[in-house]
């Protein structure tokens, strides 16, 4: 059994706070509202990760800070670089003792395009979804993420690229990139069931006077929960939206992603139409591959026929899956162009996602799976 010390379960984590709520915390303190800009400048500029060397603090105020707030305290438990040192990923401890996994994907600079370092961030510990081909789903829930543990990933690859900016291999002219440039809710969970504490993060992370990262930089990547779509197209903050779709019928989708009977085909492309309208934004569908299930040329058509009507605010991205414990596969080159192609016959833009990181088990919820697996059996 884990005995939490009540002090640390008092402790306001100072990173699940949007800055009129820091500065609201500070004045029922009695101390000035204008020090939480200072605070802010502190966490989300310099990165800082401890109150002590927040110098243009009071020393007092220093005092109360490290006996009364926190900054996202997490542990890491393992880190893991691609031979390519382009995927790094890592597997978190949480104050309760739970697992998540968050991935820092580095990309060079392509043509006009600036380099990107894009951080896949989990939002659940665990998922009640249980998607077949997902090793994260395979698992269950085990709870939503809080707010701060959201941002305390994001800020984690922050200060690791602060420290050591990365250049692309092979470019040695080229910038080195030393900050994050984008986040994608791609991790752990399914971001849209945990959609306050989401959100939240996602306006704390975009605050200018903080982390200051651009909405269109933010991905947030579904199930397919109706409602929350529904939601999200309303919210000031308009982020990137990516469906997972992974089949063009209910039969298919019903086998692979049960909660396709809760919200089948025809209710989730409606609050995508919806969403669009509102939005006037694409929408990604993502479409992870498995061999001989969901990839033959038919299912190809059949998706081409669902997505055509969304003309250019749809574009698929081919994913071709990474194998977990589950027996799925991904099809080879041909099989995948064929699918392409198939797809670019009924209008519907696409592309396939490059495999990275297979070395360092790249789809969310293998490394835990992996970690938890080897203590398990070296456990006495
Ligand atoms: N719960 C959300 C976000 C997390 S999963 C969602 O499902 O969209 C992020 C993406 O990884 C989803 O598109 C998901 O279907 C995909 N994914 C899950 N398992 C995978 C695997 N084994 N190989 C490739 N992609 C996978
Ligand atoms: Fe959950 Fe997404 Fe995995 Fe499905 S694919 S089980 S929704 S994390």
């Amino acid at each position: 059994m884990t005995i939490t010390p009540t002090k640390i379960q008092k402790k306001t984590d100072l990173l699940a706070l949007t800055l009129p709520q820091l500065q609201q915390w500070l004045v029922e303190r009695g101390e000035a509202a204008f020090r939480a800009k200072q605070i802010y400048n502190w966490l989300y500029k310099q990165l800082a990760t401890d109150f002590s060397v927040m110098t243009n603090l009071p020393q007092s105020l220093r005092k109360q800070l490290a006996e009364e707030a926190s900054i996202g305290p997490m542990i890491v438990r393992s880190e893991l670089h691609s031979k390519d040192d382009r995927t790094r990923k890592i597997l978190l401890e949480l104050a309760d003792g739970k697992l998540i996994e968050s991935v820092l994907m580095l990309y060079p600079p392509l043509g006009e395009s600036s380099p990107r370092a894009t951080v896949c961030v989990s939002s659940q510990a665990g998922c009640a979804f249980g998607c077949t081909f997902c090793a994260t789903g395979q698992m269950g829930f085990d709870r939503h993420l809080s707010t701060g543990e959201i941002v305390a990933q994001v800020l984690h690859f922050a200060r690791e690229l602060r420290a050591t900016p990365w250049t692309a291999p092979g470019l040695p002219g080229s910038t080195p990139i030393d900050h994050v440039t984008n986040i994608v809710l791609m991790g752990m969970g399914e971001p849209l069931h945990n959609y306050n504490n989401v959100l939240q993060a996602l306006r704390i992370l975009n605050s200018p006077e903080g982390f200051n990262l651009g909405a269109r930089h933010m991905t947030v990547s579904t199930v397919g929960l109706v409602p929350a779509i529904r939601k999200l197209s309303q919210e000031p903050l308009q982020v990137n939206l990516a469906i997972s779709l992974h089949a063009p019928t209910d039969e298919l989708r019903n086998q692979t992603m049960p909660v396709n009977r809760k919200y089948p085909l025809q209710e989730l492309l409606a609050a995508c139409k919806d969403y669009i309208a509102a939005t006037r934004r694409q929408v990604t569908f993502e479409y992870v591959l498995l061999a001989g299930v969901n990839d033959t040329p038919e299912y190809a058509h059949l998706l081409g026929k669902l997505l055509a009507p969304l003309e250019q605010y749809a574009h698929v991205n081919c994913i071709p899956v990474n194998a977990t414990s589950a027996s799925y596969r991904a099809p080879g080159p041909d099989a995948i162009r064929t699918f392409r192609n198939t797809l670019f016959e009924h209008g519907v833009s696409n592309s396939v996602r490059a495999e990275r990181g297979d070395d360092i088990a790249a789809a969310c919820g293998q490394l835990r799976t992996r970690f938890e697996k080897s203590n398990r059996t070296t456990a006495p």
